[in-house]
């Protein structure tokens, strides 16, 4: 066998992609055409939310999402600090402040005891939040039901960073973030479950939110005749706020319906590949897996181990070391936002959130995508453990 190197995500083309992209490059628009309404309104029909906008990253949807719901300067957003920066950054993009939460230290999941906390020490000091953006980690549903009902509450809009999580289900439920989420956001980036390159959704049932971050996406600028205020001819358009070029091309647009249509079988992938890994490492000291919570379909974006015991940085650099050596490249996520320069000098007061730092520093990413098979994933987990068995 030729000598394989793994990495912790990866995309997955076939001839059909292919073909769709060739064909979609033959349309009369490569961009604003109707490749992009189709692959709304696919994604729409899959997931049920009433209103799917495609944009041009993650990031894009989850600034617009912000926007959109009015944050801006003066307003605090409650963020766990366990996830990808642009989870925090959407809200400092609006001029909001952020404020980082801790998450359980085995799931990686903001609680919401965390949640509950945080709100009202903040309300102690006369501070109201106005909204939560929860990430579903991993793939793994947060506690959707008790996030929501202590937000509306206390009057905060709730933001689902559903990233790691397209497919995912609470309770056989697969619209669970759009159902509780004012909004919720995808991304299509090559390590996520779909891929159009780059390229992310907006998912809401709210008609005003949906309008508002159809405008924002194209420089704010509406043609719909019922919310002109003035109408010169044919011509006419009017820019009604300030928004941005957040738009897909319809080449990326057709490589999504693409994808989109195979997500189940990916997803079946990502299943099966977690439950070898569970099998082949559930005898093994060094290391603890997720176990599988019973009321949610995981749709496994990451397959996180945690190590044991809390290695030194230095011991976990090592591990790294001797894995890349034996063709794994793998990942750590994440590193906490509030450990981030960035944040450390926006926030000086920021103290320590101790869940998050034991999580980063024991966390693994193993390779997991629909292009390992069973052979591969026992190859994965026999060069994973010599070095492990060293330490
Ligand atoms: C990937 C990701 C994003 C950003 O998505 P892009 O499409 O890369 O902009 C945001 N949040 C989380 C949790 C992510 O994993």
């Amino acid at each position: 066998m030729e000598f394989k190197s793994y990495s912790y995500g990866k995309q997955c083309i076939e001839q059909d992609d292919i073909d769709a992209v060739t064909a979609a490059l033959q349309h009369e628009y490569l961009t604003q055409g109707p490749e992009i309404s189709s692959f709304e309104s696919d994604l729409s029909r899959r997931f049920g939310a009433k209103h799917v906008i495609v944009v041009n990253s993650g990031t894009a949807a989850l600034h617009l999402a912000c926007m959109a719901l009015g944050i801006g300067p003066g307003d605090e957003v409650l963020v766990p600090t366990l996830s990808f920066a642009a989870s925090a950054n959407c809200a400092l993009y609006c001029g909001a402040s952020v404020t980082l939460m801790d998450v359980d230290p085995i799931t990686g999941l903001l609680t919401p005891e965390i949640f509950q906390e945080t709100v009202l020490r903040l309300s102690k000091q006369g501070r109201r939040p106005k909204a939560l953006i929860a990430v579903d980690y991993a793939g793994q549903p947060c506690d959707w039901k008790n996030l929501r009902d202590f937000a509306r509450a206390h009057g905060m809009y709730l933001i689902g960073d559903g990233c790691h999580a397209l497919g995912a289900k609470l309770n056989g439920d697969e619209l669970f973030s759009a159902r509780f989420a004012d909004v919720v956001c995808s991304s299509f980036h090559p390590v996520k479950h779909i891929t159009t390159g780059e390229g992310g959704a907006a998912f809401t049932n709210d008609d005003t939110l949906a309008e508002k971050i159809r405008d924002l996406r194209t420089h704010g600028i509406t043609r719909s005749q019922a919310r002109m205020r003035e109408n010169h001819g044919p011509w006419y358009y009017e820019m009604q706020s300030l928004g941005f070029n957040y738009r897909i091309t319809d080449m990326q647009a057709a490589l999504g319906r693409s994808q989109l249509r195979k997500l189940d079988r990916f997803l079946e992938r990502r299943q099966r590949i977690a439950t070898l890994y569970r099998e082949i490492l559930r005898a093994e000291s060094h290391l603890t897996a997720p176990e599988e919570r019973s009321d949610c379909f995981h749709a496994y974006h990451l397959f996180p181990v945690l190590l044991s015991t809390e290695v030194s940085i230095s011991q976990k650099q090592k591990l790294f070391i001797e894995w890349k050596k034996a063709g794994l490249n793998l990942q750590v996520h994440y590193i906490p936002i509030h450990l981030q320069p960035y944040y450390r000098e926006l926030y000086p007061e920021q103290g320590s959130l101790a869940g998050a730092e034991s999580f980063y520093r024991r966390e693994v990413s193993l390779p997991i995508h629909p292009g390992l098979n069973d052979a591969d994933i026992s190859e994965i987990c026999d060069r994973l453990l010599k070095p492990l068995r060293k330490i």
